[in-house]
């Protein structure tokens, strides 16, 4: 089901964000609140609440996700030394915006587990 967030906005450019990449399905822009060197969010211009919210019909788009975390990472020069890719799924797992997000972080040593 369609809904509004923070990236809603974002994706309409009423509200401003660092944008590094887009498609005509996806959109990466700095996080606001990085937590790493590099802290980018990759997300869908459709509004999928979540993980769990995702069809199999978006099978697409979620690949066009991934290759999008892959393609901002080569071109910030992370291939290399390594990059994570964390997707927040529900509040218990830390999600704060209902709108599908790929976390891509990099630029420091990145402990496991994450915690
Ligand atoms: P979550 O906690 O849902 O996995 O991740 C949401 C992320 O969105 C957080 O890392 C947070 O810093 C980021 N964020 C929240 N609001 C904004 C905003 O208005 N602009 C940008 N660029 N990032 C935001």
């Amino acid at each position: 089901m369609s809904h509004e967030t923070i990236f809603t906005k974002i994706i309409r450019r009423e509200i401003p964000a660092e944008i590094i990449y887009e498609t005509e399905r996806v959109l990466a822009f700095k996080d606001i609140s990085p937590q790493a060197p590099t802290h980018i969010l990759i997300i869908p211009k459709l509004a999928i609440r979540n993980l769990s919210d995702a069809q199999p019909s978006e099978r697409d788009l979620l690949g066009d996700l991934l290759l999008a975390a892959a393609e901002v990472a080569k071109r910030g020069g992370l291939a290399e030394s390594g990059y994570r890719v964390v997707i927040n799924n529900e509040v218990g797992a830390g999600q704060t915006v209902f709108h599908l997000h790929l976390h891509l972080l990099g630029g420091r040593a990145l402990g496991w587990p994450p915690g």
